[in-house]
């Protein structure tokens, strides 16, 4: 169809639409006052719908967000406890990691007992 035809056929719609619309004004405003209470109803049911869900899943997030930091803060905890106890063990025997030297003269020993033995020889 030529676009000049659809413009026609456009116009002509509009000025009957308004020819009706002013013959049937009085119908016309009746039907909009009394589509306003059905509209409301609509609008008004989707809206507690779609927020309800809203807020249900707000709290499902929460929920989860709060269960995923007590996670995450047990696993901090325990990475924290495990270096804590890394950290301990190597203060605690740093000889065995590198042989026994003795700190005063240098000398290495394969046993602690052979450090504590020359330690008490030599360094009284
Ligand atoms: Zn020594």
């Amino acid at each position: 169809m030529h676009p000049a035809i659809k413009i026609a056929f456009g116009a002509l719609m509009v000025i009957i639409g308004v020819f009706s619309s002013v013959t049937f004004w009085e119908e016309l405003l009746t039907l909009v006052q009394a589509s306003i209470g059905p509209l409301l109803v609509l609008v008004g049911a989707f809206i507690v719908w779609l927020e309800s869900d809203e807020l249900k899943m707000r709290r499902e997030q929460k929920k989860q967000q709060r269960k995923g930091f007590e996670k995450f803060a047990n696993e901090s905890d325990q990475k924290k406890e495990k270096k804590e106890k890394k950290e301990k063990k190597a203060a605690e025997e740093p000889e065995e990691q590198e042989g026994h030297t003795c700190s005063d003269c240098g000398k290495t020993f394969d046993t602690q007992r052979g450090l504590s033995i020359h330690r008490a020889q030599k360094h009284k």
